[in-house]
């Protein structure tokens, strides 16, 4: 027998006894709650892991008091937030097999959460796939599978889920559908299979024409096949896109044109960057002291080569990157978050220092 756990008596009390009142009240009638002698029993079975008395308990309520349901569905979803995964499957699973449809598919949805918490993929799989035969669940099931095959890298399956979803909700998540097909260019590329891999490519183009991802990999590609000025005007318009992408796209531009070109290229490049309007002066400088640490760039004022020098006393400062969403310090870049897995999050650390870089001087 396990030790009863005051806070999550406490919690389930609260969130019981206010499902309890809502359903009173949202009746309109003026009545005292008091749970059901057997609710308590029921409360006490699961707690102390005997979860067939504990269904047998509520199942029993539920035939006599339509809102037992409400309270084991409640019940379910403390439990599964409190980590307490064998608890809500326990009383999810009864709840799968109500004789009421209705019933039986919300049991369904919720087990199915309470797989992807235990990381039972294959199980949240299924489920949610029955799921998305259903009028009432298919948006939220295949939302859910879309991110279980994200979760696992399978872009294949990730694709083929998000074109069953709402087109309003296709048409809002373009982007995330064209890196799953950049993903899968990127593995055809590592396989040999060029041609497959321009096609998603187009694919990709075609979910998202100003992809920079895109660019880069067709950059890549042409540059490999010996088209040197082809991959710098494609480089070139993936920067004008995403200047955020400067720090990995500079050193590659550079190595295109050879040493002779490259005081020529960078100040097109900054031009063309400040043309933008994307990226203020300040943060221009500063990511061309970071990218080029020692070559001639435009530097009339001769703010890179003091934000070179401010580089090199600060040293190592733990990252280049850092996502928006989550604050994860990256020294390399990432399509996607590795940590809250957000898509297109991280962003040069030196935009937020350009925006006090008197600050960041005093620091030091
Ligand atoms: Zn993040």
């Amino acid at each position: 027998m396990i030790e009863l756990s005051p806070l999550l008596l406490a919690i389930a009390f609260i969130v019981v006894g206010g499902i309890a009142w809502g359903l009173g009240h949202g009746r309109g009638i003026a009545r005292t709650v008091r749970l059901p002698r057997d609710y308590y029993v029921g409360l006490d079975h699961l707690i102390n892991d005997r979860f067939d008395r504990a269904a047998e308990v509520f199942a029993r309520m539920a035939e006599v008091d339509g809102d037992a349901v409400e309270i084991q569905f409640a019940l379910g979803s403390v439990f599964r937030r409190r980590g307490e995964v064998d608890r809500a499957i326990a009383i999810h699973t009864r709840l799968r097999s109500d004789a009421t449809a209705a019933v039986a598919q919300r049991g369904a949805f919720a087990l199915a959460l309470d797989y992807s918490s235990a990381g039972l993929m294959d199980r949240a799989e299924r489920l949610f796939e029955e799921l998305a035969a259903t009028r009432e669940y298919r948006h939220a099931a295949l939302d859910h599978l879309v991110r279980i095959h994200e979760q696992a890298g399978d872009w294949a399956n990730a694709l083929r889920v998000f074109h069953e979803l709402p087109s309003a909700v296709q048409t809002e998540r373009r982007r995330v559908a064209a890196h799953y097909l950049c993903e899968l260019a990127e593995h055809a590329v590592l396989q040999g299979e060029a041609e497959r891999a321009q096609t998603l490519l187009k694919q990709a183009r075609a979910h998202d024409p100003d992809l920079p991802r895109a660019q880069i990999l067709s950059a890549r590609m042409t540059a490999a096949a010996g088209d040197k000025s082809g991959a710098l005007a494609l480089y070139l318009q993936a920067l004008e896109a995403a200047p955020e992408l400067a720090l990995e796209i500079i050193p590659r531009v550079l190595t295109l044109v050879g040493t002779a070109g490259e005081t020529q290229l960078l100040g097109d490049l900054s031009t063309r960057l400040r043309a933008t309007g994307k990226v203020s002066a300040r943060q221009l400088a500063w990511l061309l002291a970071t990218a080029v640490p020692a070559k001639d760039v435009p530097d009339s004022a001769g703010e890179v080569s003091s934000l070179r020098s401010l580089l090199m006393r600060m040293g190592d400062v733990g990252g280049r990157y850092q996502c928006d969403d989550c604050g994860l310090p990256s020294v390399g870049w990432y399509w996607r978050c590795p940590k809250c897995r957000a898509w297109d999050s991280l962003h040069p650390v030196v935009f937020k220092w350009a925006e006090r870089t008197d600050e960041a001087a005093r620091a030091l």
